[in-house]
C-alpha cells in the first residue's frame, strides 16, 4: 500500500489522502478546499478558480485530464470523506462522477445543504454519495476501511482505519478529546489500538508556536486601524475555555451583565455551540434570532436527532436582504430555493410573520435591545443590513471554535471596521477548540502506538517532535506534496 498526500502539509486544511495498492487501484481520503492556497492565487469572486486547470497549475489538484478531476494512472474505487468541512470536501464538485462518494449521514445532509443555497456547488448534483456509519467494513477492490465516529465541531465526523494487503493505515481526519462527545474519540483510538497501525496520518491542527494566532492579527489590525482612522477598535477580550460547558458559564456570565443586544457569531454547522447558545437563551429568558442560513441549517439537521438544538418556532430568523428591482427591500427574491422558501413559511404558519424579520420590522431588534440574542454565521454581513439611522447598543461575541478557516473566510479587518462604525468597544472571543489539544497528541499516539505517524492539517509540523512519546521522535515522517510513502 502506497500513500500520496495532496493538501493538508504545511496548511490547515485541505486534506487529500491517495491511497494505491500495488494492482494500480486507488481509494482518496478527502478531497478538501484548500483555504490558504487558494486565497494565494485567486480571488473571489473577480478571479476565482474556474477551469480545472486553474487547480492544476496552481497545485491545488494533482494534474488530471478532462473536464473534472480523476486519479491518473489508477482505478479509483471511491472517495470517504471524513466530515463536512469544507476544508475536507471542498473541492467534491471537481471529481469526475465515476468516482463514487463515501460518507456519514449528517455529513452527507450538511453537503446537500449547502448546495441548496450555493449556485456554485451545482456541480455536486452529478455525484453518488453513499453513507457508512460505525461499524461497516466498506469492501472497494483490496481495501477494507473502516469508519469509526469522533467529536470534532461537527456532528457526523469519523476517522478511518484502511487495511490492504495485510498493511494497516489510519486516518484522523479532524478530532478532539475535550468535547461533548469525547467517548466516540476514545471509539476511534481504541480501535486503532487494537489493529495495530503501521502507518498514522494525524491531525495536528494546533502545534504552532502560539496557542492564539487570532490575537496577533488583531494586534497588526488595531494599529492599522488607529493609524488609518484614529479610532480605536473594539478590545479583544478572550475566554479560551477547555469544555463546552465552560463556553456556557462565560455566555452567562457575560450575557448577566449586558444591558445590550447580543451578536453571536457561530458556525452554523457547530451543533454544540448552538445548543449551548440556545440553552443560555433560554436560561436568561431572552429571545433568540438566527440569520436564515444558520436557521436553515439548524432545521435540517434536526432531522437527525441531534438532541437540544432550538427548533421550528423557538427562534426568529433574520432574512437576508433582497433588493427588488424599483431599490426597494423585498422579502423574497426569486432565485431563492423553493424549499428554503417553504421553510421560511413554516416559520410564519407556525408563530407569525413578524418571526420573519425583514424591511422596516428589522429596526424593533434594536428598541427592545437586552432581550434579544442573535446568531449569525457571518456577524460582518449582519452589521451590513442594521438599518440605517438605527444606533445599536451592542456586544459582540465570536463564538467560531476556530478563528479563520470554514465557510465564512472570515474578513477581520471588515468586521472591526463595521464594529467601529457601531461603536462596539468590545469583542468577545469565547470558544473552546475543534481540535485535539497539542497536550493530547501524545496520550493518543502512545495509545495507538503506530509504526509510523505522518502529521497533517498544520501550518507547523516541524514542531511537531516537541509533542510526541520520546521514543516515536524517530517515527515521525515529514512527506513533501505528493511524494510516496510506502506503509
Ligand atoms: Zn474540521
Amino acid at each position: 500500500m502506497k500513500v500520496r498526500i495532496y493538501g493538508g502539509i504545511r496548511e490547515i486544511g485541505g486534506n487529500k489522502i491517495l491511497v494505491s495498492s500495488s494492482s494500480r487501484r486507488a481509494i482518496i481520503l478527502d478531497f478538501g478546499k484548500s483555504f490558504s492556497r487558494e486565497e494565494a492565487f485567486f480571488q473571489y469572486p473577480f478571479m476565482p478558480p474556474s477551469f480545472p486547470d486553474d487547480y492544476f497549475k496552481v497545485g491545488l489538484l494533482p494534474p488530471a485530464r478532462g473536464s473534472s478531476w480523476r486519479v491518473e494512472g489508477y482505478d479509483a474505487l471511491g472517495l470517504l470523506i471524513s466530515h463536512a468541512h469544507l476544508d475536507h470536501w471542498g473541492y467534491l464538485r471537481m471529481l469526475n462522477s465515476e468516482i463514487e462518494v463515501f460518507l456519514g449521514k449528517a455529513a452527507r445532509r450538511i453537503i446537500e445543504t449547502y448546495r441548496m443555497t450555493r449556485r456554485d456547488l451545482s456541480g455536486l448534483d452529478r455525484l453518488k454519495m453513499n453513507c457508512f456509519q460505525t461499524g461497516d467494513i466498506l469492501n472497494l477492490g483490496e481495501f477494507s476501511i473502516m469508519p469509526i465516529h469522533v467529536d470534532h465541531s461537527i456532528p457526523g465526523a469519523y476517522g478511518f482505519i484502511v487495511e490492504c494487503c495485510g498493511r494497516k493505515l489510519a486516518y484522523t481526519g479532524d478530532l478532539r478529546m475535550h468535547g461533548p462527545k469525547a467517548n466516540m474519540t476514545r471509539d476511534f483510538i481504541d480501535a486503532a489500538a487494537s489493529e495495530g497501525i503501521n502507518l498514522l496520518i494525524m491531525e495536528a491542527t494546533k502545534v504552532a508556536p502560539e496557542n492564539d494566532p487570532e490575537s496577533s492579527l488583531v494586534k497588526v489590525l488595531e494599529n492599522r486601524i488607529w493609524y488609518r482612522w484614529r479610532r480605536s477598535p473594539p478590545k479583544r477580550v478572550n475566554f479560551e475555555a477547555s469544555t463546552e460547558e465552560e463556553v456556557k458559564e462565560k455566555m452567562v456570565e457575560l450575557l448577566e451583565r449586558s444591558n445590550s443586544l447580543t451578536l453571536i457569531e457561530v458556525a452554523p454547522t457547530d451543533v454544540d455551540r448552538m445548543r449551548t447558545v440556545y440553552e443560555v437563551t433560554k436560561k436568561l429568558g431572552r429571545k433568540l434570532v438566527m440569520d436564515e442560513r444558520t436557521a436553515f441549517m439548524i432545521d435540517r439537521l434536526g432531522g437527525l436527532s441531534i438532541s437540544g438544538l432550538p427548533l421550528l418556532g423557538d427562534y426568529a430568523v433574520w432574512k437576508r436582504r433582497k433588493r427588488g428591482r424599483d431599490g426597494r427591500e423585498i422579502k423574497f427574491s426569486s432565485k431563492e430555493p423553493k424549499t428554503f422558501r417553504e421553510f421560511l413559511k413554516k416559520i410564519e404558519d407556525k408563530r407569525g410573520e413578524d418571526f420573519v424579520i425583514w424591511g422596516e420590522e428589522r429596526a424593533k431588534l434594536f428598541k427592545d435591545a437586552n432581550s434579544y440574542v442573535i446568531i449569525t454565521n457571518n456577524a460582518t454581513r449582519f452589521l451590513y443590513e442594521i438599518p440605517l439611522g438605527i444606533k445599536p447598543n451592542m456586544d459582540f461575541v465570536m463564538s467560531r471554535s476556530e478563528p479563520f478557516s470554514e465557510e465564512s473566510a472570515l474578513s477581520l479587518d471588515r468586521l472591526m471596521n463595521w464594529l467601529i462604525l457601531y461603536n462596539v468597544k468590545r469583542y468577545y472571543r469565547i470558544h473552546v477548540s475543534g481540535h485535539l489539544s497539542p497536550y493530547q497528541i501524545k496520550d493518543v499516539l502512545d495509545a495507538i502506538n503506530p509504526s509510523k505517524v505522518v502529521p497533517v492539517h498544520t501550518e507547523h509540523r516541524d514542531l511537531f517532535d516537541i509533542f510526541v512519546p520520546r521514543r516515536m521522535i524517530s517515527s515521525i515522517l515529514l512527506p513533501e506534496v505528493g511524494e510516496p510513502l510506502e506503509v
